[in-house]
């Protein structure tokens, strides 16, 4: 029997979350879902402690807020990650984004879920959404199935139809940060209907490299009112100086 095109794509999302549970880094056999195997485990960089506003790591003459918190916070109150940015990490991210491997928006989301009960607890989860045509060539957007995820696990509302991405933007890779800022800038809009005006939302991505793309978010969620905006990513790049 032929399967449509239409079909067959929610059915191959559908068939990853049937398999049996195995390691998010080598795939050996695991005793639950979403878990690393033990000599995957200590290839993450959990992110924990660190600057009270970005996550990252302190300077022992710091206080609670890193330098560059305080000269410029932007317009995120709080920036949280599962993990630094390494090579397990970023393994996951190709292999949910590219290789279309679902399941692992579950695990990255249970692993979100320790930084999540640092973030606002009355906060709606609100995917970076992606534009239309990447959309379509993709099929799926993996911060709205990482969303997705964590209310499974959490209870938190979440809501993809927040915000929309009316400008697609280039590949923000290998750009300066300024080129990056420059790039994003007014590609995110409000929804028509959408009222955001006293709440307090969580940004939910992927990967936070530089932030220009969350940034130009919460720009415009602030701009319309939000109470507060962080952001909640499975990975976070920590120097800057390493972006790939
Ligand atoms: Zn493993
Ligand atoms: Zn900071």
């Amino acid at each position: 029997m032929r399967i449509s095109r239409a079909l067959r794509r929610p059915l191959q999302l559908a068939l990853d979350f049937a398999l049996p549970p195995r390691c998010a880094g080598c795939g050996a056999i695991t005793s639950a879902v979403g878990l690393f195997c033990p000599e995957c485990w200590p290839q993450l960089d959990f992110m924990g402690g660190g600057c009270r506003r970005c996550g990252l790591p302190l300077e022992a003459t710091a206080a609670d807020t890193c330098g560059a918190c305080l000269a410029d916070s932007g317009a995120l109150d709080r920036i949280r990650a599962a993990v630094a940015y390494g090579e397990q990490a970023r393994s996951l991210v190709l292999r949910l984004k590219y290789g279309r491997k679902t399941a692992l928006a579950r695990t990255m989301a249970g692993y979100m879920q320790r930084p999540l009960a640092e973030l606002h607890p009355d906060a709606l989860l609100v995917p970076v959404p992606l534009h239309r045509s990447r959309l379509w060539s993709r099929g799926f957007n993996q911060a709205q199935l990482i969303a997705a995820a964590l209310t499974r696990l959490s209870g938190r509302p979440n809501d993809p139809f927040v915000l929309q991405r009316t400008k697609s933007t280039p590949k923000l890779k290998g750009m300066s940060a300024s080129e990056r800022r420059r790039a994003v800038q007014g590609a995110f809009t409000l929804r028509p209907g959408q009222i955001v005006k006293g709440r307090h939302l969580v940004l939910v991505d992927d990967v936070y490299t530089t932030g220009s793309t969350a940034d130009a978010c919460a720009r415009i969620l602030k701009r319309k009112g939000a109470a507060s905006v962080e952001l909640l990513a499975w990975a976070r790049v920590v120097a800057p100086a390493r972006i790939v």
